[in-house]
């Protein structure tokens, strides 16, 4: 989608440090890490967020849930880590193409909104 910061990154008309890849998914290090491991991970088909989730584009996120496990091991992480998507302006969603945060490597606060 023109205009998509994800989706030049996906193109690769934005670098981006990645972590992984695949044919439907991407991993890479948030530019403002809000813990040592930080990664977004998205489709490669652009999905606005959760809200545009249909059963036609389930599978894509499903996909991403089987995938964050492997990458958090390649990652080296075994004490646990945080997954969160934010949805609209409420919750400080800046990029309107579907986004997992995954955070690790410290132990986490909990005080979301
Ligand atoms: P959200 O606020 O949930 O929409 O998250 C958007 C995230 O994208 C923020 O944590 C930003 O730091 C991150 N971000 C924005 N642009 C880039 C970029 N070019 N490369 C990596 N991370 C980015
Ligand atoms: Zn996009």
């Amino acid at each position: 989608m023109a205009d998509c910061i994800f989706c030049k990154i996906i193109a690769g008309e934005i670098p981006s440090a990645k972590a992984y890849e695949d044919e439907l998914c991407l991993a890479f290090k948030d530019l403002d890490p809000k813990a040592p491991v930080h990664l977004l991970v998205i489709p490669k088909t652009h999905i606005q967020s959760v809200d545009a989730v249909t059963p036609e584009n389930s599978g894509l996120v499903a996909h991403i849930f089987e995938t964050i496990p492997k990458i958090m091991k390649d990652q080296g992480i075994t004490s646990g880590y945080r997954v969160i998507t934010n949805i609209g302006p409420d919750a400080g969603q800046t990029v309107p193409h579907l986004h997992f945060h995954v955070l690790a490597g410290k132990e986490m606060g909990w005080e979301p909104a």
